[in-house]
C-alpha cells in the first residue's frame, strides 16, 4: 500500500483490542510482522520497524518495559519512557499498530509459572544478569501468544537474546518466523541504545572504544590469528585504563555461546563485549565466520 494511503496508526492497551486489530488484518489477507521493544525508540528500533514493513503487510510494535527482566539493583524505575515521542517515531517508520500494555494487562495479579533456560544463558549477558533471559522469554512468549504474528524482528545488538528466542520458537513450536536486523550505530561507531541517554558528555566520548576494541580483535582474527586470548586481555587493559569496568570481552561459540580459546576454520563465532561506564552498561558484538 503506498504510504499516503496508510491508515492512521492505532494504539491498543488491552489484549482483546490488539487481538481484534490483528484479526482484522488477517481477514483482509494481510500478514503481520511484530517488533517488541521497551520504548525510548531510537534509529536501531526504527530500522527494525522498516525491516518488518518490508517483510509483512502490517507491522505491530509493542512498547512495554518488562519488569521481569530487570534485577532488583537494575534500572527498571529510571529506564527512559517517552510514549508520545515513540508513537510519532513508530508511525513515521512503518508501524501500523502499537501495543502498549501495563503490568496488570501483562501479568495480572499473580503468576505461578516461569521458563527455565539451560546452558544457553550461562555466559555473556546471561552469565552476568541472572534471570534476565528468563524474563525476556516469559514476556516474548506471552507477546507472541497475544499478537500471534507471522514474523518477528529483533536486533543483532542483543544477539544472545536472538539466539535464545530462536531456540524458544523451535522448542515451543511458535508459528513465528524470526528475522534479525543489523546493529545500527552512531557515526562514531557506538551501538545505539536507549541506555546511551544515561551517559554524560565525557562518557559518551569514550563509549565508542568498546566497538573499536571489537573491530581491532575481529580484524586480527580475520587476518589469521586463531587464539585471540592475549589480544583480548590487552584490549581489556586498555579499556580499563580509559575508565571502563569490564564485564566480559571474549570470543564465543555461535551455537551454545560458550567462550572459546581458539577459532577454527569453517565455524561461526560471536565476538562480544559488555562494559560499564559509571553505572551504564554497554554491550556490543560482531559475528565472525572463519573461512575453511
Ligand atoms: P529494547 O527496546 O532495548 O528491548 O530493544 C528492542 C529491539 O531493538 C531488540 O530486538 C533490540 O535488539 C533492538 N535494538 C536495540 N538497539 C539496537 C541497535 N542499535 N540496532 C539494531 N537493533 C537494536
Amino acid at each position: 500500500m503506498p504510504p499516503f494511503l496508510r491508515d492512521p496508526m492505532e494504539i491498543h492497551t488491552s489484549i482483546a483490542e490488539i487481538r481484534e486489530q490483528v484479526s482484522r488484518y488477517r481477514e483482509q489477507g494481510q500478514s503481520v510482522g511484530f517488533v517488541p521493544t521497551m520504548g525510548a525508540l531510537h534509529e536501531g528500533h526504527l530500522s527494525l520497524f522498516r525491516l518488518a514493513a518490508e517483510k509483512a503487510d502490517r507491522v505491530v510494535a509493542s512498547i512495554y518495559v518488562n519488569p521481569e527482566q530487570f534485577a532488583p539493583d537494575e534500572d527498571y524505575e529510571t529506564y527512559p519512557r517517552d510514549l508520545e515521542g515513540d508513537m510519532e517515531k513508530a508511525g513515521n517508520n512503518g508501524v501500523d499498530t502499537i501495543f502498549a500494555p501495563d503490568d496488570r494487562v501483562m501479568y495480572g495479579e499473580r503468576n505461578y509459572l516461569s521458563i527455565e533456560i539451560e546452558e544457553l544463558n550461562r555466559h555473556m549477558d546471561g552469565g552476568s544478569r541472572p534471570g534476565f533471559f528468563e524474563g525476556i522469554l516469559l514476556v516474548v512468549n506471552k507477546l507472541f501468544n497475544i499478537v500471534q504474528p507471522d514474523l518477528a524482528v529483533f536486533g543483532q545488538k542483543d544477539l544472545q537474546q536472538f539466539r535464545i528466542l530462536e531456540q524458544m520458537v523451535r522448542e515451543f513450536n511458535h508459528p513465528v518466523e524470526l528475522h534479525m536486523g543489523p546493529i545500527i550505530r552512531a557515526g562514531d561507531g557506538l551501538a545505539l541504545s536507549s541506555r546511551n541517554a544515561y551517559l554524560d558528555d565525557g562518557q559518551r566520548a569514550l563509549a565508542p572504544s568498546l566497538y573499536r576494541s571489537l573491530r581491532y580483535v575481529a580484524r586480527q582474527i580475520r587476518g589469521g590469528v586463531r587464539e585471540p586470548g592475549l589480544l583480548l586481555e590487552h584490549q581489556k587493559s586498555e579499556l580499563q585504563a580509559k575508565g571502563f569496568e569490564i564485564d566480559y570481552l571474549n570470543l564465543f561459540d555461535y551455537g551454545k555461546m560458550h567462550p572459546v580459546k581458539k577459532a577454527e576454520s569453517g565455524r561461526k563465532y560471536i565476538l562480544a563485549g559488555a562494559v560499564y561506564l559509571g553505572e551504564t552498561r554497554l554491550i556490543d558484538n560482531m559475528i565472525l565466520e572463519i573461512d575453511s
